[in-house]
């Protein structure tokens, strides 16, 4: 079991629908040694390929990416959720349907931070159906950047996101992949 299986078995708590709540270390209370050790094995599995910007989404997203991109030396962008005022100029927007709050959101990013020079890697704290990457996917397609990989926390194997994005040919890394979870007796199996 790795650093991140553990903490998910000590501190991660089975919710009726398949969520796995993970809000004192990863969604709300944020551990960042924990995100630090998350980074440097990103790091680790990504050597070698050509990465210069990190891409996200909030608002989960922001705190893993900026603490994973010290170990990648490059900037993180965010996608965001709203219109804002301070969103100005052109913008590449993809409609992504929410997992955990059942809704549609537009998500947003200016042209002004990413262009065909970008080789992205995209990180997020879940993958379940896939909805959200495969909203970051298609902005990074329409800005004619290059998608050079996708690191995950933890990714849902029972749900079809993680199968979906490995068949489109992405280098796809999850750092804990659960492929059962129960409720009742609270039980997490992750995949070896
Ligand atoms: P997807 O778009 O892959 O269906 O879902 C990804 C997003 O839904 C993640 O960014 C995360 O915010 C949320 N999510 C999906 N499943 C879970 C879960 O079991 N627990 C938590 N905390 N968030 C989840």
């Amino acid at each position: 079991m790795n650093f991140l299986e553990e903490r998910i078995m000590k501190d991660g708590v089975v919710k009726e629908g398949n969520i796995l709540k993970v809000d004192s270390f990863l969604n709300h209370q944020l551990d960042v040694e924990l995100f630090d050790k998350m980074g440097a094995e990103w790091a680790k599995r990504f050597e070698g390929v050509e990465i210069n910007k990190i891409l996200t989404i909030e608002a989960s997203g922001i705190g893993i990416a900026c603490v994973a991109a010290r170990h990648f030396n490059v900037p993180v962008v965010f996608a965001k959720k709203t219109q804002s005022v301070n969103l100005d100029g052109e913008m590449y927007t993809a409609e992504v349907e929410s997992f955990t709050h059942k809704n549609k959101n537009q998500v947003i990013v200016s042209k002004k931070f990413l262009d065909e020079n970008d080789k992205v890697l995209i990180i997020d704290d879940f993958l379940a159906n896939g909805c959200a990457l495969q909203g970051l996917i298609s902005i990074i397609n329409n800005a004619n950047a290059t998608v050079a990989g996708i690191g995950i926390a933890i990714e849902k194997g029972f749900q079809p996101g993680g199968q979906i994005i490995r068949n489109l040919g992405y280098k796809l890394e999850s750092l804990a992949i659960v492929d059962g979870m129960d409720h009742v007796t609270g039980k997490i199996i992750f995949r070896d």
